[in-house]
């Protein structure tokens, strides 16, 4: 599929990009010829991940990153971030909010305050603080895409999930109201249920499980990059990347 995602010329913030799902993303959208701007804490991961994408541009010519460390509950260098964006480039046409923990499973009446203020604070409140800074870089493009990771618990909603199932339906909500806001626009903006994927997040919450069984992250991106593409219609949906299909929500009354 994303061998006809043609992103030349295009400006992509990946957060989340030092391993897992964002990782892959970023070298997706660097196939495809899009700069990404990479972010997370672990230097060693972009690194690892701009040597990557330098052999790929050896070989197709294709595809540039700049790595930006930085720990997204730092409130004031998310709103750096955008500000260095504008000045560079002077728009922002693709965001990847991917960047998240999941806490602890355990029992509500369990969960230590501090664990929970964290899960809020990365899943919730630096998504809210990222796309404000660059909601108004992302209506400068001409085509502005926005995906946004959540996960199915936002719904099922499962014993010992709460913290992490109550940060990703207040991101799933903060979409669909950000997607109302600019439905007029050319700004198309989702959220993604990646499904379950073998990564450091997923073997953290299920120790037991056979990694083997899940998909790889590299085969999860390449489902969910299409999002990325100009030529995209939809927004304000959820995208199951496992059906690789849009989930409508119910209207309301
Ligand atoms: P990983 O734990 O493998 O990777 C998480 C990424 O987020 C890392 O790159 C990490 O970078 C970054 N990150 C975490 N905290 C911060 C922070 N404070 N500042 C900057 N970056 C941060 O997770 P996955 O790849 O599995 O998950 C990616 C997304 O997909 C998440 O939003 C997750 O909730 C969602 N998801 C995953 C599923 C799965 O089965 N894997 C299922 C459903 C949803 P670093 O530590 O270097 O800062």
């Amino acid at each position: 599929m994303t061998s006809s995602l043609n992103l030349s010329g295009r400006v992509a913030v990946v957060t989340g990009a030092s391993r897992g799902i964002g990782y892959f993303l970023a070298k997706e959208l660097a196939a495809a010829g899009a700069h990404v701007v990479a972010v997370a804490r672990t230097i060693g991961g972009l690194e690892e991940l701009d040597d990557e994408i330098k052999a790929e541009k050896a070989i197709s010519g294709k595809g540039e990153a700049t790595l930006v460390p930085l720990d997204l509950a730092d409130g004031a260098g998310v709103d750096r971030l955008g500000g260095a964006i504008h000045e560079r480039w002077g728009k922002l046409d693709i965001l990847v909010a991917n960047a998240g923990v999941l806490g602890v499973i355990s029992p509500l009446g369990h969960v230590e305050a501090k664990v929970f203020e964290k899960v809020m604070a990365v899943n919730v409140t630096a998504t809210w603080r990222l796309i404000r800074s660059v909601d108004p870089l992302l209506r400068l493009s001409d085509a502005g895409r926005a995906i946004v990771l959540s996960s199915g618990a936002a719904h099922s909603a499962k014993a010992f999930w709460g913290p992490y199932a109550a940060s990703k339906a207040a991101v799933e909500a903060m979409v669909r109201s950000w997607a109302d806001e600019t439905k007029n626009l050319p700004l198309r903006i989702n959220a993604v249920n990646p499904g379950a994927t073998r990564t450091a997040m997923r073997a953290q919450a299920v120790p037991g499980e056979d990694p083997q069984i899940l998909p790889h992250p590299s085969e999860i991106a390449r489902k969910i990059a299409p999002l990325a593409s100009p030529a995209l219609t939809e927004t304000g949906l959820i995208f199951d990347a496992p059906s690789e299909r849009f989930l409508r929500y119910r209207l309301p009354e």
